[in-house]
C-alpha cells in the first residue's frame, strides 16, 4: 500500500488546496481509510473558507489568460495528461480500489476512462464547430461560434473518484476553461493524486492553475461552489438531494447546472430472450462495483414464462461471487464504501417482507472479513407496486419482478422517480424497437442485449426526472463548458433590418 502510495507522490499529510500554487489552509484535517480493512490511507488538510476563496480567485485569473490560447495547444496539454495517467493506471487503479472498495481491474479501467476521455477531449480540441447559416439580408453573413465560459465547479461523488472528474475536466480544459474540483470526503486522496499529477504535467506550460482542488470534509465547499457567481457552469455528480440542493443554489442566481444524479435502473428479460447474454449482463450490472454504480441494475423485469429459470440461473451464480479483498485475484465483490452504506443496505432488506417481497438469497452482512462493510449480494422477489424498488439503495440488492407483456414491462422500467440507464433482452427486433421509440424507455440510455452500466465515453452520459437531466462526457456535450455567441457581419453598404420592418 505505501509503495502505490509514495509512487503517486502522496505523503502522510497532505494539503487539500490548490490553486495556482499550494494554497495554505487551516481546515479540519480528514483522514482517508480502507473500507477493504480500515486501514489509514493518508490525511489531507482540507481547504477552509480564506483557502477556498483564493483558489477560485486564481481559477478566474488562470482562466483569463487560459481562454486565450488556441484550442488545439490546449489540447495538447490535455494530450500529455492522457499520457501521465497512462504511466500511472496501475498505481491510480489501485489508490481507487483502496480507496472505495471496487475490485483492482474496475479501479483501473476507472482510470482507463479518464484516459480514453482525454484522448477524445484531445480530438475535440479541432472540431469546437460553430454553424453558419445564410443571412435573409442582402450583404450579411451570419455564423455561431463557441467561447470558453470560465471556472467550471466540479463535485464528484465517490464511486467513481477519477472518471467523472475526467469527464468534466478534460472537456473543459480543451474547450478555454478552468475547473475548480470538490471531490467526495469518502476519496479525496484520489484527488489529490490525481490533481497532482495534472498540475507536474501542466507545470511545463505554466498553467497548472487549469486544473485546482478544494478538499472538504462534508458538502460546505459543495455549497460554496453552487451560490459562487464566479464560477458560471456547476456539474454536480451524487445523490438526488443533493443535485436538488445544487439546482436551487445555481438557479437561484442564474447560473447553469449540469447534474448526474441517482438511478434505478431495470432490465426487461423478454421470454425469447439469449440467456447467454443475458446472464453476464444481469451479473455484471447488479453485482459490479458491489452494486454502487449510478447504473447498477436493480430491478430485473423478467417475463413470467421465464421467472422461475432466470431466479435459478441467478441465484446459481451469485453462489459462485466471490466476496472478500478487491486488490486479490478471483474477488468479484469488495466491501460498501462506508458504514453508513451498509446501515441502508439492511434497511432496505428489513423492509422487504413487509412490502411483500421475500429474499431468494443473501440479505446478509459478511462476517469474519477485515472490516465489518462486506454484504452478501441480494436477490429479492419483488412486485412493482413495492415502494422499496422505486428507491435508489446503493447497495448489491437485485429486485426481480414479474410481468406479462411488454407494455407491462415498459411502465414498470418507467415507474419509478428516476431515468438514468435502461436495457431490454430480446431477439426481437419489433419489441426492441418499441422499447426504443418516443413511448418506450424514458431514461437517457437505453441498451438492447446488453446490460445498463459500463457505458463508452464516447455517447452523451446521464439521465432524465430526478437523475437530473445533465449529459457529459461524449457526443456534443462540450456544449455545456462554452458560451455560444451569434453573430452578424454586415458586409454592404446598406443597413437593412429583419424581417422586412422598415423604420423612419
Ligand atoms: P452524495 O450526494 O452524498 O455526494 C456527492 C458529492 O456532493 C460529494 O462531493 C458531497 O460532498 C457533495 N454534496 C453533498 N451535498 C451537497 C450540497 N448540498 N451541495 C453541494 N455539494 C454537496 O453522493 P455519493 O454518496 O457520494 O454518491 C452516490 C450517488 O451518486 C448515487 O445516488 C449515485 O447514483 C450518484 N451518481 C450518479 C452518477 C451519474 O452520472 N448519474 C454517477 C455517479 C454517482
Amino acid at each position: 500500500m505505501r509503495d502505490t502510495l509514495s509512487s503517486l507522490g502522496l505523503e502522510a499529510t497532505n494539503p487539500g488546496a490548490f490553486g495556482k500554487g499550494v494554497v495554505t489552509s487551516a481546515g479540519p484535517t480528514l483522514i482517508s481509510s480502507s473500507p477493504i480493512d480500515g486501514a489509514e490511507l493518508g490525511r489531507i488538510v482540507c481547504a477552509d473558507v480564506a483557502a477556498y476563496e483564493q483558489v477560485v480567485a486564481d481559477a478566474h485569473e488562470v482562466f483569463l489568460e487560459w481562454r486565450k490560447v488556441p484550442a488545439p495547444e490546449r489540447g495538447n496539454l490535455v494530450r500529455k495528461i492522457g499520457n501521465a495517467l497512462r504511466d500511472s493506471k496501475h498505481s491510480l487503479g489501485k489508490l481507487v480500489s483502496l480507496e472505495m472498495g471496487k475490485i483492482l481491474p474496475e479501479g483501473e479501467g476507472e482510470v482507463q476512462e479518464a484516459i480514453d476521455i482525454a484522448d477524445f477531449a484531445v480530438g475535440l480540441s479541432r472540431q469546437l464547430y460553430g454553424k453558419s447559416m445564410h443571412s435573409e439580408r442582402r450583404h450579411h453573413r451570419m455564423y455561431e461560434q463557441w467561447h470558453p465560459l470560465g471556472v467550471i465547479g466540479v463535485i464528484t461523488a465517490f464511486n467513481f473518484p477519477a472518471a467523472v472528474w475526467a469527464w468534466n475536466s478534460m472537456i473543459a480544459a480543451v474547450c478555454g476553461d478552468t475547473v475548480v474540483w470538490k471531490p467526495s470526503e469518502l476519496t479525496p486522496l484520489t484527488a489529490v493524486a490525481i490533481n497532482s499529477i495534472c498540475r507536474s504535467v501542466a507545470k511545463e506550460t505554466g498553467f497548472e492553475g487549469v486544473f485546482s482542488l478544494v478538499v472538504g470534509d462534508g458538502p460546505d465547499l459543495g455549497k460554496r461552489i453552487a451560490s459562487d457567481r464566479r464560477v458560471p457552469c456547476v456539474s454536480a455528480t451524487g445523490s438526488c438531494r443533493m443535485g436538488r440542493e445544487v439546482a436551487k443554489a445555481v438557479g437561484d442566481r442564474l447560473g447553469r447546472s449540469i447534474l448526474e444524479l441517482g438511478g434505478n435502473n431495470a432490465v426487461i428479460v423478454m421470454d425469447d430472450a439469449d440467456m447467454e447474454l443475458v446472464m453476464p449482463g444481469v451479473l455484471f450490472g447488479a453485482v459490479g462495483t458491489a452494486g454502487q454504480r449510478c447504473t447498477t441494475i436493480r430491478r430485473a423485469l423478467v417475463h413470467e414464462k421465464i421467472y422461475d429459470t432466470f431466479v435459478e440461473r441467478m441465484t446459481g451464480a451469485y453462489r459462485q461471487i466471490k466476496i472478500g479483498n478487491p486488490l486479490e485475484k478471483g474477488v468479484l465483490m469488495g466491501p460498501l464504501v462506508s458504514q453508513t452504506a451498509v446501515e441502508a443496505y439492511k434497511a432496505a432488506i428489513g423492509r422487504v417482507a413487509k412490502e411483500g417481497g421475500s429474499i431468494l438469497y443473501g440479505g446478509n452482512v459478511v462476517s469474519g472479513l477485515a472490516s465489518p462493510l462486506y454484504v452478501e449480494p441480494t436477490i429479492v422477489r419483488a412486485h412493482g407496486a413495492m415502494e422499496l424498488v422505486k428507491e435508489e439503495t446503493f447497495a448489491p440488492i437485485l429486485y426481480v419482478i414479474p410481468f406479462k407483456g411488454v407494455d407491462e414491462a415498459i411502465a414498470l422500467n418507467n415507474g419509478v422517480p428516476q431515468g438514468l440507464s435502461s436495457a431490454i433482452f430480446t431477439r426481437n427486433i419489433t419489441i426492441a424497437e418499441r422499447f426504443l421509440s418516443a413511448a418506450g424507455s424514458d431514461c437517457g440510455i437505453a441498451n438492447v442485449n446488453i446490460g445498463t452500466s459500463g457505458a463508452e465515453i464516447g455517447g452523451a452520459f446521464g439521465g432524465e426526472k430526478d437523475t437530473g437531466g445533465g449529459r457529459e462526457s461524449g457526443s456534443d456535450s462540450w456544449k455545456q463548458y462554452m458560451r455560444r455567441q451569434t453573430t452578424t457581419i454586415n458586409y454592404g453598404d446598406d443597413a437593412p433590418l429583419a424581417q422586412g420592418v422598415v423604420f423612419g
